[in-house]
Order: C-alpha cells, then sequence, then structure tokens
C-alpha cells in the first residue's frame, strides 16, 4: 500500500510551527520526552501480560535503546512496548487530544516575546513534538504487540505527514530523528555524542524503570562490537534511602508522571511498614493544569505493587478534591491483578488513602507557617478545588477549614485564614461574617457593608463559585458560626445601644407607618416585607433575603442553569 498523506489538526499544526521556530534554550529534553513515552509503552505492555497470559506477545527483554549515527546525523529512540496500530498513530500522532491545548496554543500565539512563549512552553510540556525543537524529520516506525502488521509515520513538521503500512516492524515503537543541521555543529547541542546522550539520559530519566541500552562506550575507535551498556540506574526513587535522592531527581520523576515540564513546588514522602506496607512519593505541582475543572481530568497518582506499574490515575487513592495531587504510591502486598474495582472496596487501601490525604493537608498547613510565599501559590493555584473537599469530606473538614485563606475587609491585598479572623474579633462578636458575591469591588460598594464598616466588624469576601455552596454546609469554625451579613438580621449593637436603637425604631415604626404600608402595596408580589432597617448608614434602602433563602449570586447561578 502506498503511503497515504494526512494534514495535521489545526492545533497540532500551530503547535508544531513553534516547536520548529522554537528558541527554547532547554532543548535536551525531547529526549526526555521520547523515554518517557517509551516507559509508557514498555509499562503497558507488561500490565497487558499481566491481564492475559495468552496473549501473543515478546515481553522476555523490555528495553529502551538510544543509537546515535554520526555519519547519517541520525538519532533513533526505539523500544519494545506496547507500540501503535495505524489508526492509534493517526489519532495519537496527528492530533492533541487534551482539552487544555486549544486554549495553550492560542496563549502561545499571542505570546509578546520570545521569554514569554518559552516560559508558556515549559509550563505546559509539549511531548512527542518536542522532537520538532531539533530534528528537521521525525520518522516513527511501529508495530501494536500481537498485531501483524506495522506502520511507518515521517513528517517534517510542515502541516502534512505521511503514513504507511509496513510488513517487517518489529514489536515497539522507534522514533528515528534527522537532526538539524545546525545542531551538530555547536558542541553543546550534538545530539549524536555518546557522552551528550549519556548526560541527557543520567539527569533526566534515571530512574525509568526499565533499562535504557545504548552501544558501550569502548574508547577504541570503530571497534567491531562495541557491546551495550545500561545508561540509567533504574532505582525508584521512592525505594531509595531518602538522603540519597536530590532534589533534581524527585524533580525528574515528577515531570515523567505529570508530564507536566515545570518544577514541582513541595515534594512528600511517606513509608508505612507493618501488615500492610507500601511507600508513596507525592507532589504538589506549582500551576493548576488548564483542564484542573473539566470532567475527563484525571487524578495524578499512579498505582505501583512492588515496583510494577499497575494503573495511572487511580482514583482509589486520591479524593477529588485533591485532584491535583500527582506521585507514586507502592504497595507491597496487592495482587498485580488488582483492578479498579476491587481498589474501590479494599479497606486498607481505604486507610491507606486517608493517611495520603492528612499527610497531604497537614504539608500544606506546615507550608503555610514555614514558607507562606510558597503556600501562597498554592493557595491561588489550587485554593478552588481544595475548597470542594469542605463538601466531600466531613472528616477532614476542621483540617481543610485550617488551610484556607479568604480576601477580607481586613486587608486590601493580602488574605486571611479563619484563625486570624477569630483572633482579631471584637469584643462580644459571636460570629464569622461573611459576603458572598462576584468581585471584591462590588461586594465593598453593597449596601450590606455600610453598618459593618461603620461598625468597624471585619467581613470576609468570598468571591469563588464554591464559597456559596460550602458555606451553606459548614456551620462554625472553632465555634464561632458562619453568618452572611446579606441575610436576616444581624446584630451589631451591644446591649446598651440596643435599647436605644429599640426605642428609636418603635418612634420610628409608628411615624412611618403610613409608608411603609404604602410601599408594601405598591411593591406587591415582588417582596415580602418592607421595613425600616439599622443596617444603612449611607445608602437609602437594600434589598435583604430571609435567612434560609439562597443569596442573590446563587439564584443566578441555579437560574442560569434552567432551575
Ligand atoms: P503524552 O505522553 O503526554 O500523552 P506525547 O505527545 O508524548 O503525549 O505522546 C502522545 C501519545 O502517543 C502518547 O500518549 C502515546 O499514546 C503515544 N505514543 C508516543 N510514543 C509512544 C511509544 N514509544 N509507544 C507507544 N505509544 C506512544
Ligand atoms: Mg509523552
Amino acid at each position: 500500500m502506498p503511503a497515504e498523506t494526512f494534514e495535521f489538526q489545526v492545533e497540532a499544526r500551530q503547535l508544531l510551527q513553534m516547536m520548529i521556530h522554537s528558541i527554547y534554550s532547554n532543548k535536551d529534553v525531547f529526549l526526555r520526552e521520547l523515554i518517557s513515552n517509551s516507559s509508557d509503552a514498555l509499562d503497558k505492555l507488561r500490565l497487558e501480560t499481566l491481564r492475559d497470559d495468552q496473549l501473543d506477545v515478546d515481553a522476555s527483554d523490555l528495553h529502551i535503546a538510544i543509537d546515535a549515527d554520526r555519519e547519517t546525523r541520525t538519532l533513533t529512540v526505539r523500544d519494545n512496548g506496547i507500540g501503535m496500530t495505524h489508526d492509534e498513530v493517526v489519532e495519537l500522532i496527528g492530533t492533541i487530544a487534551n482539552s487544555g491545548t486549544a486554549k495553550f496554543v492560542q496563549e502561545l500565539r499571542e505570546a509578546k516575546d520570545s521569554s514569554a512563549s518559552e516560559e508558556l512552553i515549559g509550563q505546559f510540556g509539549v511531548g512527542f513534538y518536542s522532537s520538532f525543537m531539533v530534528a528537521d524529520e521525525v520518522t516513527l516506525l511501529t508495530r501494536r504487540a500481537g498485531e501483524e502488521t506495522g506502520t511507518r509515520w515521517q513528517s517534517d513538521g510542515e502541516g502534512t505527514y505521511t503514513v504507511e503500512t509496513v510488513d517487517d516492524a518489529p514489536q515497539g515503537t522507534s522514533v528515528t530523528l534527522r537532526l538539524k543541521p545546525e545542531d551538530t555543529e555547536d558542541k553543546l547541542f550534538d545530539y549524536t555524542s555518546p557522552w551528550k546522550i549519556r548526560e541527557i539520559v543520567k539527569r533526566y530519566s534515571d530512574f525509568i524503570t526499565w533499562p535504557i541500552r545504548m552501544a558501550a562506550a569502548t574508547g577504541e575507535e570503530g571497534a567491531e562490537d562495541p557491546g551495550t551498556e545500561t545508561v540509567n540506574s533504574m532505582k525508584a526513587l521512592w525505594a531509595r534511602s531518602k538522603d540519597s535522592v536530590t532534589a533534581e531527581e524527585y524533580s525528574e520523576l515528577y515531570k515523567h508522571i505529570s508530564h507536566d515540564w515545570t518544577e514541582p513546588l513541595e515534594t512528600i514522602r511517606m513509608q508505612a511498614e507493618g501488615t500492610f506496607e507500601y511507600q508513596a512519593l507525592l507532589f504538589l505541582p506549582s500551576h493548576a493544569p488548564q483542564d484542573l475543572f473539566m470532567q475527563d481530568h484525571k487524578r495524578g497518582v499512579q498505582l505501583y505493587v512492588k515496583r510494577v506499574f499497575i494503573m495511572d490515575d487511580c482514583e482509589a487513592l486520591m479524593p477529588t478534591y485533591l485532584r491535583f495531587v500527582k506521585g507514586v504510591v507502592d504497595a507491597q502486598d496487592l495482587s498485580l491483578n488488582v483492578s479498579r474495582e476491587i481498589l474501590q472496596q479494599d479497606r486498607q487501601i481505604e486507610m491507606m488513602r486517608r493517611r495520603l490525604v492528612k499527610k497531604v493537608l497537614s504539608t500544606v498547613k506546615d507550608m503555610r507557617s514555614s514558607d507562606p510565599e510558597k503556600y501562597g501559590t498554592f493557595w491561588k493555584e489550587f485554593g478552588r478545588v481544595l475548597k470542594e473537599g469542605l463538601l466531600q469530606d466531613f472528616e477532614n473538614r476542621d483540617a481543610i477549614l485550617e488551610i484556607c485563606s479568604f480576601a477580607s475587609t481586613q486587608d486590601e491585598e493580602g488574605l486571611t485564614t479563619l484563625r486570624s479572623y477569630v483572633e482579631r474579633m471584637k469584643e462580644g462578636q459571636e460570629q464569622i461574617f461573611y459576603m458572598t458575591g462576584e468581585s471584591r469591588a462590588a461586594m465593598e460598594s453593597s449596601p450590606h457593608m455600610e453598618a459593618f464598616r461603620a461598625k468597624g466588624f471585619e467581613v470576609l469576601l468570598l468571591t469563588d463559585p464554591v464559597d456559596e455552596v460550602w458555606v451553606q454546609s459548614v456551620p462554625e469554625f472553632d465555634g464561632k458560626q458562619l453568618q452572611s451579613i446579606a441575610k436576616g438580621e444581624v446584630d451589631l449593637d451591644t446591649d446598651e445601644e440596643k435599647k436605644e436603637v429599640e426605642a428609636e425604631r418603635e418612634k420610628q415604626q409608628q411615624e412611618y407607618a403610613g409608608l411603609l404600608t404604602w410601599m408594601t402595596e405598591q411593591l406587591g408580589e415582588h417582596v415580602k416585607e418592607v421595613r425600616l432597617s439599622s443596617r444603612l448608614t449611607v445608602s437609602p434602602a437594600c434589598i435583604v433575603s430571609d435567612t434560609h433563602d439562597v443569596t442573590p449570586a446563587l439564584e443566578n447561578m441555579y437560574r442560569a442553569m434552567g432551575q
């Protein structure tokens, strides 16, 4: 069959263009990306053989091989993993499936200068396409394990690619890069140099659990059979002693499992011995992924059993409100055949999850006191998600409340915690006052705020949609009730003041009785009641809902949802 020519999907084409003309300074990472894909492919193959022992595949010597050829200026990364079918190649390599990518490409095109686009690339990570930073032609030859025929994909990254069926492809995938000429001239970018390759593999991929082989350094030019050497140490980081692992090694593992190119914000290590032994290595990312609030977002905790990769996105290990946590959990006493369904019901997994959750929450708490700036980044990126936990995780509600931060009338820029709010509460104040709304400015100019400002009461300003919801289900913090200032009667006065106000109101009520009755009649259906209020100091009137009514913003939200 002749080679068919396909066009890249629009987003893919734009992304490729940016790779081809990329000035991304850290081009070495293309090799990390190819190795990472190979490693995933080997994991998947091993998993299939574990699940189905009738499978007709060769899993006897799973590995990654790197071949460099100085003469032809090519570099090949090969694996004998799961491979891809013809359709998978078109689907996975020709299009970008990730829902956040279109948005990313748009941002990248709008980036004003090279350093802005460099930062964006670093934040997003571009996987396989990063090959085009160093190559002007990429050839991918692959055969899905168990299939008869293979597929050859080739492209110069300029809009189209060709795909053809081949009969003699080995199982797995090989990616061959024809390196750009300018890179071989500059010593720093000579990716055919064994030293350079070894250095990159060591730096970025040492922990990969599959052997990464390359022709052994012989010292002697042109030796007959140079043999091969394994470049990486293959030791799982979570199985090594704490002191022997460097921050850089952790960060590379993080990048491998998260497909993120930026450094993790925090690394968490846990170890449990005894009847149910496991090791966990968790990461808090330094930025939220684009699809954090999308339906198909995956949780980033991988499950291993005795160093063998079992599954990505293990939902039994992390609740949805911690879906941004990435990492690895390696359990000793599970079956390699364990399924998602079994995990969901396993009591020990449940216990492990509870410990992981507590550990993540306490890490954030420690971070807040030891490194407020880091905590600030965390909160800005993930606070909105974490607050979902107030609705989902009753057991840890207090721990979550402890690490939440909110805008407040107390501070124009910074955020406050509930704990420090409570410490600042005025003599005799019994409730924590808050208001929910679309923006700080809108709330500050709200008539509801007047009396509180006049009397010097601090009010929390909650602007996230999720705030509307959790405040309804969290009754109190530290024994102090949470009270919306936009609902019902809020009592701000001392007893002394109250008596005076009562007398005054009584007087006014009689004075204005005629007017109030008239207004109630005029407004008719639109209001429940018109009454004199003590809460306003400047505005002539405001609308107040009953304590149990929904707030105006939530009313809007429900209305938008057609309810
Ligand atoms: P990501 O790894 O983040 O999914 P990539 O651009 O690196 O994105 O790869 C896209 C997809 O192509 C992978 O998810 C995988 O399905 C497939 N793929 C890439 N390289 C290989 C390989 N060596 N073997 C099998 N599949 C691969
Ligand atoms: Mg990848």
